[in-house]
């Protein structure tokens, strides 16, 4: 069965969400594979602690399922090695996804550190645009994000349109805190990023990600683009920035 969303209204929307508000984060995903077809319900993920949860409900809801990341050419070693670890551990599909633009040519057209000097430009061109062109013939975009790790992503609902990528945007760990990730993994024994443990609360591009002090750790998305206004690579925003 395929659902056409393109016509809801935002009461749609609230209609499905109440439905989903006190229960468990099975349920929108079970939604999900009932709504749309397997091959475009798919869920990104940058293999943060919260991506690690939602991939161990999604193998329980569907396995086989997509998973797709964003390849920046500039993740982390033990970012990739966790990768591998997981693409072992779970019954999904891991996929990489490129923009097509080297570093070098990167480098050629825009200087050396576009992400020193224009980061919004350099999320734009390696993440933003990359994930609009791979959303494009899909349904269904499955996120791990939660309200508690930024005040842009404190209205987060289970289920909702993203304008920017034109398709149904879920979020079944919206409403899991810091602690309920974290006492996951440890109860089933998952694997993470062991960055998280060197003073990395977030993680993403090397050049854009920092270690924190100790009183700042409680912030989940403390350490990514320091010293700058910047909170969010825009994956997340909408409407979506523009190049
Ligand atoms: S996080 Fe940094 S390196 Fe990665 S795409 Fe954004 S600006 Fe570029």
């Amino acid at each position: 069965m395929s659902v056409s969303t393109n016509n809801w209204t935002d009461e749609d929307f609230a209609a499905l969400n109440a439905r989903f508000e006190p229960r468990p984060p099975q349920a929108p995903l079970e939604w999900v594979f009932d709504a749309f077809e397997m091959e475009t319900a798919v869920m990104g993920s940058g293999f943060g602690a919260s991506g690690v949860v939602l991939m161990h409900f999604l193998e329980r809801v569907q396995p086989g399922a997509t998973v797709f990341y964003l390849d920046t050419d500039v993740l982390f070693p033990e970012t990739y090695n966790l990768r591998d670890r997981l693409t072992a551990r779970f019954d999904l599909n891991i996929v990489r996804v490129h923009s097509g633009l080297s570093l070098d040519d990167q480098a050629e057209e825009h200087g050396e550190k576009l992400w020193e000097d224009n980061p919004d430009k350099c999320c734009f061109l390696r993440k933003v645009k990359p994930l609009r062109q791979y959303l494009a013939d899909k349904s269904a975009w499955l996120t791990a994000i939660r309200r508690d790790q930024s005040p842009t992503r404190a209205d987060a609902e289970y289920v909702e349109w993203s304008d920017a990528n034109e398709v149904v945007k879920v979020n079944p760990l919206a409403d899991w805190t810091e602690d309920d990730i974290w006492n996951h993994i440890d109860r089933h024994n998952l694997p993470y990023n062991p960055l998280h443990n060197e003073g990395y609360p977030s993680i993403g591009c090397m050049p854009c990600t920092d270690r924190v002090e100790e009183e700042e750790a409680d912030d989940p998305r403390a350490g990514r683009w320091s010293d700058t206004d910047k909170k969010e690579c825009g994956l997340h925003l909408e409407p979506e920035p523009a190049e």
